[in-house]
């Protein structure tokens, strides 16, 4: 057997079983330890392309997460289990006799549809035949699992219908242009099938075989125009037109504050890629919440376009997968995960929003989508475009640094500019007794949009109907039994929830510690809101847009096409109306309580805040009408608000930068965050007690190690969790625990850690 190439699937003993895997290399020098050999290759060539394969490695390195986990983000969907394995017959002049072989003469067969004729697993033959160079086994590229579709043609040979039937078959195909797809034909009259196949062996229909590749849910918009650049759009694409035209990789940062026509550059460098023959993925935080970006993009590329999205089927995700695969797809539009599409010979990589924390992936493998497209850019030799109105600091320290290319776009297209934003003390709102949900200024502003038939958005960042249940009379306030957490009432506040395990209740009607009677519901989210809007307004059509409809499928899709369309007056939402593109008539944005995540003890709280002001403001006034937002606040001095509002970007990052310096938090140094989590809450701290000292013992200053100490939520499931926390130098510091982890666990496995390196996110 031949040594088979990098990237191929091949079978493997594992102790007693055999297992598929996926070739990353000859092996090391087993010190001392039996190799064994690999049973089968399932593959001739590698089904993904190199740079993909290298990435993967890359990520298992950089992020210290299991090589497995990793290359399956790059393998087919359906896995490295699913084998679609032809086998085929070289040679001709084989003697009779061998099962195999005999069964082969009638021409290539599935490797399953072998082993069933054959009975029992034919792996071994077939090596031995694929050794002796008889027999070929290949990936059946052009059945692979595609659906199939009958599609008929007039041919233009003369004849003289013989029957309603075969008139009616004639008569339809004509309509359609003489060309239709035989299930379409027949659909409301399955008798003419008949017709259509006897009309076939006249030879006046000829009938192909056709792939139907399922494009679901993208319905095709109308085909938007290709505006002419804007001056500074120009500027931008002649930086971008050149490195993608060039090739190689050049990171590039383009900051253009909302509304500043960001997506006109991508599209346009988009098609640089295509002229030069190459394809381009395109990274957006959360598609369901772009519908209009994504319409658009279909109606530029038209048939190119490959759409991935979390409510795909597994067979669409695997057509789509493989049209990407074979070329058939040039671009490639998804949230996180579509940075690994398999785009073959790949000219640009764009990263929209990079500055959100929806490209980071919160379980194991724990990476940045943002990261992994920079590295994969740069493993491609291609240009990557990182687009924000609000960087993260990250990306602004490296365009700093030189490290990244920085383009703006300063202004918003249009005459309108930037919003007019009006901050409301809350705290004399309510020293005075009025309503803090809507104060009166906010109200007064909202009937306005009603009159005059505008919309309008309303932002808090926190679901549910209040944020406690509060007994008055022993003050606990009622909690989930399996996380540390206080429950969220939702469902005007007859149900009790967990938002972290998903724990659900009816809302108890007695306090769980003293049993007394008197409960309050304390705070509030989203759904008080859409109730105080409908009480001050009731002839306002107001909708809701929050995680809890992220469960239903379609629903968030819905809630933004009746805004988009005019139906709803009000759309109340948490940070994901923050996101949505572009609503023409929207020229008011509301922020309920601005101050919603100041307080996390998380280092990225301010920057978030900032962000979300930031973008939210920029959903107000963006088409030919003025915008107004009006922000509640109880700090209103704090520099995140005071900087958002102003839309000083640079104030804000040299005020935070100054922050992560003191501190030592990104960019300023790099950290890795370790959580140990246990049933048993001794065990837990034994752990990561172990697992600290170890670290402490080899940092020799080149980082510092804080804790262990009782992580943030401090039970989840039900299991106790103890946190480890590493400032410093990045390498140094991967090393580092790489070594305490395989010296306290062993190599392959380590049960009970999640290790996070550059976390988005501390608590
Ligand atoms: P951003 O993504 O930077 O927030 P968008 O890409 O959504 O901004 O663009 C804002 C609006 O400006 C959109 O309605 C878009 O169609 C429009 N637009 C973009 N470029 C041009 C242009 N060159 N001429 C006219 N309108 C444009
Ligand atoms: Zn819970």
């Amino acid at each position: 057997m031949a040594v088979p190439e990098r990237g191929a699937r091949v079978v493997a003993p594992f102790g007693p079983r055999r297992v598929i895997g996926v070739v990353t290399g000859p092996a090391k020098d087993p010190e001392g330890r039996e190799l064994k050999d690999v049973l089968d290759v399932l593959d001739e060539s590698p089904l993904v392309p190199t740079p993909l394969l290298d990435l993967a490695a890359w990520m298992a390195d950089h992020y210290l997460a299991p090589p497995g986990e990793c290359y399956r983000l790059v393998m087919p969907p359906d896995g490295v289990r699913a084998s679609r394995a032809v086998a085929r017959l070289l040679r001709s002049d084989v003697p009779a006799g061998n099962a195999v072989v005999d069964a082969l003469r009638g021409g290539p067969l599935r490797v399953s549809t072998l082993s069933r004729r054959l009975g029992g697993d034919p792996a071994s033959r077939l090596a031995r035949l694929r050794r002796e160079g008889v027999v070929a086994v290949e990936q059946d590229l052009a059945s692979r699992g595609f659906r199939h579709v009958q599609v008929a043609t007039l041919t233009g040979a003369p004849f003289v219908p013989r029957g309603k039937a075969q008139t009616e078959v004639i008569d339809r195909l004509r309509a359609a242009g003489g060309r239709a797809q035989v299930a379409e034909l027949v659909r409301d009259r399955p008798s003419l099938r008949g017709a259509v196949d006897r009309l076939a062996e006249l030879g006046v229909l000829g009938i192909e075989e056709e792939r139907d590749a399922r494009m679901p849910g993208v319905m095709a918009g109308e085909v938007a125009g290709r505006p002419e650049p804007t001056a500074d759009q120009a500027g931008c694409l002649r930086a971008l037109d050149e490195a993608v035209a060039r090739g190689g990789y050049e990171p590039f940062l383009l900051h253009g504050v909302t509304g500043s026509g960001k997506t006109e550059v991508y599209f346009r460098a988009a098609e640089t890629a295509l002229v030069a023959d190459r394809g381009v993925i395109l990274l957006l935080p959360e598609i369901a919440l772009t519908p209009l970006l994504v319409r658009a993009a279909v109606a530029r590329f038209g048939a190119t376009v490959a759409v991935l999205h979390s409510e795909l089927s597994a067979g669409e995700r695997h057509d789509q997968w493989w049209r990407i695969r074979e070329g058939e797809s040039r671009v490639v539009i998804g949230a996180r995960s579509a940075v690994f599409a398999p785009v073959p010979d790949l000219g640009l990589i764009v990263v929209d929003e990079e500055h959100e924390a929806a490209y980071k992936q919160e379980d194991s493998p724990r990476y940045h989508a943002r990261d992994v497209a920079v590295m994969r850019a740069k493993l491609e030799s291609a240009p990557v475009v990182l687009g924000s109105a609000t960087p993260s600091l990250e990306s602004h320290a490296n365009a700093l640094k030189g490290k990244y290319r920085r383009l703006t776009l300063p202004q918003r297209i249009g005459p309108r500019g930037l919003p007019r934003v009006e901050v409301i003390d809350r705290r004399e709102v309510m020293r005075s007794g009025g309503d803090p949900i809507l104060t009166p200024p906010l109200r007064e502003a909202l009937e306005a949009r009603l009159a005059r038939k505008e919309q309008s958005l309303l932002l808090l960042n926190r679901r549910g109907y209040a944020t406690s249940l509060l007994c008055r009379e022993c003050g606990q306030q009622a909690s989930c039994p399996n996380c540390s957490v206080f429950l969220t009432l939702h469902r005007g506040g007859r149900q009790a929830m967990c938002h972290y395990c998903g724990y659900q209740v009816p809302a108890p009607a007695a306090c769980a510690f003293c049993r007394g009677e008197y409960l309050r519901l304390t705070g509030y989210g989203t759904e008080k809101v859409v109730e105080a809007v409908s009480a001050a307004l009731p002839k306002a059509r107001v909708d809701r847009l929050d995680r809890d409809l992220a469960s239903r499928r379609g629903a968030v899709e819905k809630v933004l096409a009746d805004f988009e369309a005019g139906r709803t007056d009000v759309l109340v939402g948490t940070q994901m109306i923050a996101k949505s593109h572009d609503f023409p008539r929207v020229t008011l944005v509301g922020v309920v309580d601005a101050d919603v995540g100041l307080g996390l003890p998380d280092f990225r709280s301010a920057e978030r805040t900032f962000q979300l002001l930031t973008q939210v403001a920029g959903r107000a006034g963006r088409a030919d009408l003025a915008g107004e937002v009006i922000l509640q606040s109880h700090w209103p001095d704090h520099y995140a608000l005071r900087l958002a509002c102003a839309q000083d970007y640079e104030a804000f990052f040299e005020r935070e930068m100054e922050f992560r310096r003191t501190m030592g938090y990104p960019p300023a140094a790099a950290l890795v965050n370790l959580v140990l989590r246990s049933r048993d809450p001794a065990a837990a701290a034994a752990n990561a007690d172990q697992v600290a000292r170890r670290l402490r013992e080899g940092a020799a200053g080149r980082y510092r190690v804080l804790g262990p100490a009782r992580a943030p939520l401090a039970r989840l499931k039900q299991e106790h969790r103890f946190q480890i926390l590493l400032k410093g130098d990045r390498t140094s510091m991967r090393e580092a625990v790489r070594r305490a982890l395989v010296e306290r666990y062993g190599e392959t496995r380590w049960p009970g850690v999640a290790v996070d390196v550059d976390p988005v996110s501390v608590m």
